[in-house]
């Protein structure tokens, strides 16, 4: 049976932990080639244990360093994956960091270090993957010329106190997202976005790490469970393939209710 992501080039940012080793491990399960980003030389081992696995799996994935806030090296990226694999279908816009404060404390730095890598960061690589989908067009590997998901978050609708260039950098993700899909749809580009709720990776670590802390966020969670990487990555897949082609523009949110008004489930 033919694999749902069968020879389709995949890069996927922010890649060597995390959600973003989630999608990469699922979306090479489906056949996809996939490339691994990673920002700075001290997380390629990390990156490259994720490729390993990948291939140990019988799977073909490769590591490529890359911030994705730096213009000229998400151009270096696409550049040097189109050459060595001939083009991108599917760019997962992962990447995302927090530096939290209190917003009186907050300093710009650290606003604009968290939308650099967030917001930025995934217009630079969109921008470039639209631009090799519009270059290629429908390849016969998919319906589409081409599919972006964006990693968003239940906080481009659930407002986060002490975390205000975080939330910012999600809202903005949002329209984005919206808007470059509005634009390219008539071109067969599809461009969704997950919004993970609570997922178990180092971002959150201090939220889930002991019993106490763990059954805090669970009454956030109507569903009573943090989510796993693997809950993230299969919706991944399912979002770039053929299953999902009349789904554009539109975020699909994977957060065990979250965005459920929790608070009301107790008849508020
Ligand atoms: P994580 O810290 O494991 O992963 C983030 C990854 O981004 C890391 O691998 C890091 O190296 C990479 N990164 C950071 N700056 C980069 C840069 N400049 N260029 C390239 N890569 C860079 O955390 P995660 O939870 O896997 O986060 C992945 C995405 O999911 C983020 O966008 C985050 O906002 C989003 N998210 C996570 C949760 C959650 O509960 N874990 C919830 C909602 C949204």
């Amino acid at each position: 049976m033919k694999r749902k992501l069968q020879d389709q080039v995949a890069i996927i940012t922010g890649a060597s932990s995390g959600i973003g080793a989630g999608c990469a491990k699922e979306m090479a399960k489906e056949g996809a080639n996939v490339i691994v980003n990673y920002p700075v030389a001290q997380a390629r081992e990390m990156a490259e244990k994720v490729v390993e696995e990948i291939v140990a799996n019988g799977g073909r994935a490769m590591a490529y360093k890359c911030d994705v806030s730096n213009e000229e090296e998400v151009k270096e990226m696409f550049a040097g994956v189109i050459n060595e694999f001939g083009t991108v279908d599917i760019l997962i816009n992962n990447a995302g960091l927090q530096k939290d404060a209190p917003f009186t404390e907050m300093t710009l730095d650290q606003w604009n270090y968290v939308l650099n890598v967030n917001l930025t960061g995934q217009f630079l690589c969109a921008r470039e993957a639209v631009k090799e989908f519009l270059r290629r067009g429908v390849n016969g590997k998919s319906k589409s010329a081409g599919k972006i998901i964006c990693m968003s978050s239940v906080h481009e609708v659930i407002p986060w106190a002490g975390h205000a260039n975080y939330a910012a950098s999600k809202g903005g993700v949002m329209l984005m997202m919206k808007t470059i899909a509005q634009e390219f749809a008539p071109r067969k580009i599809r461009i969704n976005s997950i919004a993970p709720g609570a997922i178990a990776t180092p971002i959150n670590h201090d939220a889930w790490d002991t019993q106490a802390h763990l059954q805090e966020l669970l009454k956030l969670i109507p569903q009573k469970r943090v989510g796993q990487v693997e809950d993230i990555g299969k919706a991944a897949v399912w979002l770039a393939s053929d299953d999902a082609d009349y789904v554009n523009g539109t975020t699909l949110f994977v957060d065990g209710g979250m965005t459920l008004y929790p608070g009301f489930e107790d008849n508020g």
